[in-house]
């Protein structure tokens, strides 16, 4: 016997007939014997809907009422899947976030979990019935509802598995595993039967929304088996597991992008001391996350340089408007940003023994015509920005460059 933890993402849950199924599976797990603790997210489309309507009313709403709001889409599924597993003749018990003491930091719309009670589950358990948990929500110390950010039900998920000691969880999705690339832009993408967790670390924050960044960190904190299946088979998914040898054999393991940053450049900004300081200071009083960084080499007459970073889509404008308040203080020449911009990743942990993966990856770009705006790289990843109405075209020459198409692809043909 074991304990699973299920999680069901939101089109597994779209309507009451899906909901009926989930139910099924999960009858079957219990009958074969298992222990098991669900999660579920909001029904597909809901959460878009709630933060819509948000923004319909404020173009900045106040964290708290914003996660109060959200976070209501995942108290309809837990209540309906535990009506479901009822019928199905399986007993089951619904669960809020504060109800299990599922108890976070104060950043609302991005908490992050600081502790995870276990005595509830586990008495529900011990009872022989099914926690049905509400994925993507916790609670601060103050007793404020919290939402971990979107895609945040993995995490949860993740994080009970890891809490109750659960021999693995599985994230039950609408693809049947991690692909060498998103499945819906590449026809040619390939399941990965194993993956380390940090490859997927990668690949989730580079952009692969299958799994939620912050479930992988916990994945691999706490060593918890993940495994990324389909809701709609019982065919076998993807396993995120501790590295195996054989994994550097392979160079190059997958291929993301993410159309989620905007680039903002400082330009002719005075080359002194203190200067980025004071740049990426203001960007972080105001949460702003900063990812890629350039700054050019000093221009050789003047002593100007250009400063130019990436930073999330929704918070370009922000941003934007900080840099033309510090440009005037620090005698900054102008300010640019462009939203349309991609960012296109090759991801592998085969790249610390393997070297010319930057080299080829540019020459194919370029090859096809593609301009190189930034570049990033770590021992495992390389990442460029490019123009945005590139995107598509780059994952997908540079996914049979580097030899993942199962069959020729569209831009091969
Ligand atoms: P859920 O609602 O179940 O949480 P998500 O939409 O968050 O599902 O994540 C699943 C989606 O992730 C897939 O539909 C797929 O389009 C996308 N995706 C992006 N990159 C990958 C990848 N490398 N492998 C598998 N799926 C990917
Ligand atoms: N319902 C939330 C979202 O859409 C959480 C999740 O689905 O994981 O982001
Ligand atoms: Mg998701």
């Amino acid at each position: 016997m074991a304990l699973i933890v299920q999680k069901f993402g939101g089109t597994s849950v779209g309507d009451t007939e899906r909901i009926k199924n989930v139910a099924a599976r999960v009858a079957r797990t219990r009958a074969a014997g298992h222990d098991v603790v669900v999660v579920v997210s909001a029904m597909a489309g809901e959460t878009n809907r709630l933060v819509k309507l948000a923004y319909e009313i404020d173009a900045q709403p106040i964290g708290r009422e914003y996660d109060v709001l959200v976070s209501s889409g995942e108290q309809v599924s837990i209540a309906l899947l535990a009506l479901a597993l009822d019928r199905a003749g399986v007993p089951a018990r619904s669960f809020l976030g504060h109800q299990i003491s599922m108890i976070t930091d104060t950043t609302h719309g991005r908490a992050r979990i600081e502790s995870v009670g276990s005595d509830v589950l586990e008495a529900t358990l011990a009872r022989g019935e099914i926690a049905v948990v509400a994925g993507f929500q916790g609670i601060d110390k103050d007793g404020n509802i919290t939402t971990l950010g979107r895609g945040g039900s993995d995490t949860t998920a993740v994080a009970l598995a890891a809490a109750l000691k659960a021999d693995v969880c599985e994230i039950y999705t609408d693809v049947d595993g991690v692909y060498t690339a998103d499945p819906r832009l590449v026809r040619g993408a390939r399941k990965i039967p194993r993956i380390s967790y940090e490859e997927m670390l990668e690949l989730a924050s580079l952009g692969a929304k299958v799994l939620q960044t912050r479930s992988v960190e916990f994945g691999m904190k706490y060593e918890v088996p993940i495994h990324v299946r389909s809701s709609f088979d019982e065919s076998e998914g993807s396993w995120v597991v501790p590295e195996e040898e054989t994994m550097e054999q392979v160079v190059v393991r997958a291929v993301t992008y993410d159309k989620n940053e905007a680039r903002i450049s400082v330009l002719g900004v005075p080359d002194r001391p203190g200067i980025a300081a004071r740049v990426f200071d203001s960007l972080a009083d105001a949460e702003i996350v900063v990812d890629m960084i350039i700054q050019n080499a000093s221009h050789e007459r003047d002593g100007h340089t250009d400063l130019t970073f990436t930073v999330p889509k929704e918070s370009a404008t922000q941003a934007l408007e900080l840099m033309q308040q510090l440009a005037s203080e620090l005698g900054a020449a102008e300010v640019r940003a462009d939203s349309n911009i991609a960012k296109v990743s090759v991801v592998g942990v085969g790249m610390r023994s393997h070297s010319g993966v930057a080299a080829k990856m540019f020459r194919v770009l370029s090859g096809a015509g593609m301009n190189i705006q930034m570049i990033a790289t770590s021992e495992i990843k390389i990442s460029v920005v490019i123009d945005e109405v590139y995107t598509e075209l780059a994952v997908r020459v540079l996914h049979q460059a580097f030899g993942l198409d199962a069959e020729p692809s569209v831009a091969a043909e």
